[in-house]
This record gives structure tokens, C-alpha cells and sequence, in this order.
């Protein structure tokens, strides 16, 4: 209880329970009870015009989205202030937090549709909405830029074997390279998400709602609050060179767009080919930008190919214990025997953090998947040469996933294995 608020009862009476926020009642979040919460006009062409997105709950009046900020860390949030860690009306200090660089505006941030899964002003919200910051309004960043020096084995060796040269400017004697990194919350205005999926709004808003439990009522009860902050992943991006030329097609863009897999790309397991892929890309990032270009890497929280852990490693144990062993020609169907689909990574919405960026052409991009090629070039985004990973770096386990992708449309320089090659192509056990 606040020091200036009035003793009503007697010391002896027992002190109320204690509760979480102010207020002891439920508060429903079905009726617009927001007086003063500022309008959000998607894909304006100022801030100003846009309006602040403000997902916090110290006052519930301002709010102009659902959900709240952090993605799936709003459930730890929730956590903390019950566990009376976190005051529920913290404001943060954001003195210092500013952008160490400033990305765009570019005009791909106001053209209707190409940006709908982020929002392009959240990472300089001191200079954008200052004056609703001063306002008392809790506005806060979705986005935050910073720099870094990424020190890799596998660059390390590539210096070792020549393939890399420290110029002390990208990559230091010492193997670690300098970058700008970036994280980037979701932020999903659905009619724009409704689109890419090819669905209507009102579908799209009751199945989030059915399928996450009931989770978000306003996304049936508030058809005018069109944001929504979802309880996922973020992203993250590592950029090699200068944040800025990204934008200028003049200058060569290597880059790759990596999907979470932790057993790979942390732990080094051997089933895939996610981490070589990864540090493959940085090798080429790095050697672009020695060259006068720029490299990016974007990381995105999409573990399993969305279906998570769990669905993942059920799968490989599918895989391998099925007759006949773990063969490249069964590697989709175990997955969709499992999961009901072979992927749920949908990258639809993967290019928006590319329109963000300004990025219009990429020179290299290092991937085979023909998924992410297509979500980048129909969204306008020209597409150079294609950089598969090179066989050596392909561990012996994984030959399985890269021969059934390479059959079933991803890109390869040379030939694709036929049905009868896939037969053939086998993992090990599970007690090899
Ligand atoms: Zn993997």
C-alpha cells in the first residue's frame, strides 16, 4: 500500500490478503474501456501519424493493442509479479537504451502490406514519441540495436586453414567479428497477417483464439484493436559491415535468413545441417563485407520448424526406428505423421524484417530453401546468386535431411537425388 494512502482500519484487523496490481477484481479485457488510448493507423508515413503502440498494463485505459510486450516473456513478467518480484507498475528507465544505429525510415515501412509482422518504429521511440512518453503514456521499444564482437570455432579454423584473413576492421586477429545486432518483437497488425495467410481477419482472430486456449478474448470481443503483440519468439539479426548500406543495392549483400534449432545450432548435434549452415553464413557475411559489401544473418525463434522440441525429437526417434532405418526418403512423412504437417515455419511473414532493413536486392543469399526464396522474392526483394553449403561441411548424419530437401525442391547446383537415391540415403540408429 502507497505511503500516502489512508489508514481505514484499526491496527489490531487482520491486513487484507495481498494482490496482485491494484485492483482486487478481475479486470476484463471485452469492452473498450480505454478513454485516451491513441489511435494506431497501420503503415502511416510518420510516427506521428502512426501512433505509439503501447502493450503495457500499468494503465489499462492507454492500451491500444492485445497482448502484452516480450512475446513469450510475458509469461515469465506474469510470473515475477506474482511471485511479488516485479512490481506490476514498474515503468522502465530507458535513459541510454537508444539504438547504437538508426535504421531507415525507408518507404517500405508505409507501403500498405509489406510490413505486418513488426513495428518499423519501435526501436527509436525516445525521438519518435517523445511527446506522448512525456504524456505519462508507457510506451515501449519492441526493437533494440547494439553492437557486438561473435567469436566462432568454426571462424577461427576458417582463419586457421586461410579461408579468412583478420583486416582488424569485420574480423579481429583475436577471430571475433565485429557486428551490429539487432532483436525485433513481434508485432502483428492482423488484417495485414490475415492477407499473407490468405484468410479472412474474423477467422484469423477466432482460430488464434480457439487454438491458444481461449488465451486472448479480445481478439473476438475488440474487433477494433487490430495489433496484436503475440506470445512468441522474437527475432534476432547480426550485420556485418555498415547497418546502412543493407538499404543501398549498390553494395553486395550476402545473407541468410536461419531458423531456430538448438540441438545444432548450440549443442552440435550431428542430424542436421543447421549450424554448419549457420557458420557457413557468417564465413561468407564477413568475407562480403571485407570485400566492401554487407552481411546479415537473421535469427528467427521458429524451433522444429515451429512445431518445438518436443514434436522435433519425437520425429527423429520416428525416423529411426521405422523399417528400414532413418532413409531420405521417408524423412517428410515421419515429420507429418507426428505433426500433421511436414513444417509450420510459414515464411510469410519472414521477409518484413528485410523490408524493415530497406533491403530491395541480395546479391548471395546463402540458403537452399526454396520456401524462403519465394517468400523473399514475392515480396518484391531481387534475389542474385544462391549459396548452397558446401558437401564438407554437411555432418554424415544429416545426409539424410539435405538429400530429401534437395528432392523435394530445395536448391541445389547439381542434380537432385532421384526416389530410388533416397532409398538410399541412410542415417544411423539410435544406438550407433
Ligand atoms: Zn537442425
Amino acid at each position: 500500500m502507497p505511503d500516502s494512502a489512508p489508514v481505514l482500519s484499526p491496527p489490531e484487523t487482520p491486513a487484507p490478503p495481498r494482490v496482485t496490481g491494484t485492483a482486487r477484481h478481475i479486470r476484463l479485457t471485452s469492452h473498450a474501456g480505454g478513454q485516451g488510448a491513441p489511435a494506431i493507423h497501420w503503415a502511416a508515413a510518420s510516427p506521428a501519424e502512426r501512433g505509439p503502440v503501447i502493450g503495457s498494463t500499468t494503465t489499462r485505459a492507454h492500451r491500444n493493442v492485445i497482448g502484452t510486450h516480450s512475446g513469450s516473456y510475458s509469461v515469465y513478467r506474469a510470473l515475477a509479479v506474482a511471485a511479488h518480484a516485479l512490481d506490476p507498475h514498474h515503468k522502465p528507465d530507458l535513459t541510454n537504451t537508444a539504438p547504437t544505429d538508426t535504421i531507415g525510415p525507408h518507404p517500405a515501412w508505409s507501403e500498405p502490406g509489406k510490413i505486418v509482422s513488426l513495428d518499423p518504429w519501435g526501436a527509436e521511440i525516445g525521438r519518435h514519441f517523445a511527446d506522448g512518453l512525456a504524456a505519462g503514456f508507457d510506451i515501449r521499444p519492441t526493437i533494440a540495436v547494439t553492437k557486438a564482437h561473435v567469436i566462432l570455432p568454426e571462424i577461427i579454423e576458417a582463419m586457421q586453414k586461410g579461408r579468412l584473413k583478420a583486416d582488424g576492421k569485420v574480423l579481429l586477429p583475436s577471430g571475433g567479428a565485429l557486428v551490429t545486432k539487432a532483436a525485433v518483437e513481434p508485432v502483428w497488425h492482423l488484417p495485414g497477417v490475415a492477407a499473407r495467410f490468405g484468410c479472412s481477419e474474423t477467422e484469423l482472430r477466432r482460430v488464434l483464439f480457439e487454438e491458444t486456449g481461449g488465451m486472448y478474448p479480445e481478439l473476438v470481443t475488440r474487433p477494433d484493436l487490430e495489433v496484436f503483440l503475440p506470445p512468441i519468439g522474437h527475432l534476432t539479426l547480426y550485420i556485418f559491415g555498415k547497418p546502412a548500406d543493407l538499404a543501398d543495392t549498390s553494395v553486395e549483400l550476402t545473407a541468410r535468413v536461419h531458423d531456430e534449432c538448438n540441438g545444432s545450432d548450440v549443442f552440435g548435434s550431428d542430424i542436421c545441417t543447421c549450424r554448419p549452415y549457420l557458420t557457413h553464413a557468417i564465413e561468407e557475411c564477413i568475407q562480403g563485407a571485407q570485400r566492401g559489401g554487407v552481411g546479415l544473418c537473421v535469427y528467427y525463434r521458429k524451433e522444429g520448424r515451429a512445431l518445438g522440441e518436443v514434436t522435433k525429437f519425437l520425429v527423429y526417434n520416428a525416423r529411426k526406428r521405422q523399417e528400414g532405418g532413418d532413409t531420405a526418403d521417408q524423412y517428410f512423412a515421419r515429420t507429418e505423421c507426428v505433426a500433421g504437417v511436414q513444417d509450420m515455419r510459414f515464411q510469410q511473414l519472414m521477409p518484413d524484417v528485410l523490408h524493415w532493413l530497406g533491403i530491395q536486392k541480395i546479391h548471395r543469399l546463402v540458403s537452399m530453401s526454396n520456401m524462403k526464396y519465394d517468400a523473399i522474392t514475392g515480396a518484391g526483394i531481387e534475389v542474385g546468386e544462391r549459396v548452397n553449403i558446401p558437401d564438407d561441411l554437411i555432418p554424415a548424419d544429416a545426409r539424410v535431411e539435405i538429400d530429401a530437401k534437395m528432392a523435394a525442391g530445395y536448391f541445389t547446383p547439381g542434380d537432385a537425388p532421384t526416389a530410388e537415391q533416397l532409398r538410399h540415403t541412410k542415417g544411423r540408429g539410435l544406438d550407433a
